[in-house]
């Protein structure tokens, strides 16, 4: 066992270095540029009534379509951009970004539906963060109450005062919160008592785990009960299959997200979905029954 841990060190550290070590070098040296060049893309993924499969919001993913690598995921370039000090400019781009777009479908008049936006722990920190905020909508002219933003409890770490205000702040705007990723990593309890959140996302692993395992599905239950009693709307995400919504809806879960309804897809794409209005699941699970 030592042997293979020394074996596998030893590659890390190699002259050559390993594709990935190579790859995220050179995504960290080529993310300032990026911005700058417009290789950044939101893609949009809906968030559907658990009983109608109608789109009730969507929310905002980044991807990075870089021109060697073609596109590159958050989950690989985003501790990159922590890193490097660039998740402000990051978040301030998606929100741009995002504003525009509503205002675009406002005047195509398209039927929209609300955006979600992740927003990273830096920017809880950024004194004049609000004014920030309140410029772009308003340059944009959308209604606040259009957006939502997603924190996660890693948010709350050491600087509650502040976030706590920063949050009163947003809602006073008429934005929207949402607590990401409930149930991983730092959760706490206390967090749903002291912060004022309008929504409740469950993280994904407990709804993927939840039909091999009672611990996650007692898990998920529970919090989704735990929502409702305290009057917070209540998401879960990760919903791949049929069996997931079924289960989903039995405990009265009122929206979920998932590759059942919609992968996260592009604005084109997306737009399509709005014109759909009413999303059907598609389970691979059952397609590759039917063509058994
Ligand atoms: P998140 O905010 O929890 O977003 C949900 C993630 O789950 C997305 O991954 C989405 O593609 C994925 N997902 C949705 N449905 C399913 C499903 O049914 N199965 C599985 N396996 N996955 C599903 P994505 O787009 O790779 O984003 C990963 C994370 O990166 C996000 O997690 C969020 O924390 C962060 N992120 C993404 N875009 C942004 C952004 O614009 N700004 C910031 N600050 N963070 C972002
Ligand atoms: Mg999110
Ligand atoms: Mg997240
Ligand atoms: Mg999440």
């Amino acid at each position: 066992r030592v042997e293979e841990r020394g074996r596998n060190n030893f590659k890390v550290i190699s002259p050559l270095g390993s594709i990935e070590s190579f790859k995220s070098f050179s995504l960290g040296r080529d993310l300032i540029k990026a911005l700058e060049n417009n290789e950044m893309v939101l893609y949009y993924q809906p968030r559907v009534d658990t009983n109608t499969g109608k789109i009730m919001s969507a929310e905002a993913l980044i991807r990075w379509e870089h021109p060697e690598w073609g596109l590159v995921s958050p989950a690989e370039f985003l501790p990159l951009a922590e890193e490097n000090g660039l998740m402000i400019q990051i978040d301030d781009w998606v929100l741009k970004e995002v504003c525009n777009q509503m205002k675009k479908w406002k005047e195509e008049i398209l039927w929209t539906v609300p955006i979600s936006i992740n927003i990273s722990a830096a920017h809880f920190l950024k004194q004049d963060w609000l004014d920030t905020i309140e410029e772009t909508i308003q340059e944009a002219g959308i209604s606040p109450c259009d957006l939502e933003f997603e924190i996660t409890e890693s948010s709350f770490l050491n600087n509650e005062e502040i976030v706590k205000n920063t949050i009163y702040s947003l809602r006073e705007m008429g934005i929207n919160i949402s607590l990401d990723d409930f149930g991983k990593g730092y959760s706490s309890l206390s967090s749903l008592a002291q912060f004022p959140f309008d929504v409740i996302k469950i993280d994904k692993s407990f709804i993927q785990n939840m039909l091999i395992s009672k611990q996650n599905f007692f898990i998920a239950k529970s919090i989704i009960h735990l929502a409702k009693d305290l009057h917070i709307k209540v998401v879960a995400e990760g919903v791949e299959t049929l069996e997931h919504l079924k289960v989903l809806r039995n405990e009265e879960c009122y929206q979920i997200q998932g590759y059942l309804f919609s992968r996260p897809v592009p604005v084109k794409e997306f737009e399509l979905l709005l014109q759909k209005k009413i999303l059907k699941p598609d389970d691979p699970k059952m397609k590759d029954k039917q063509s058994q």
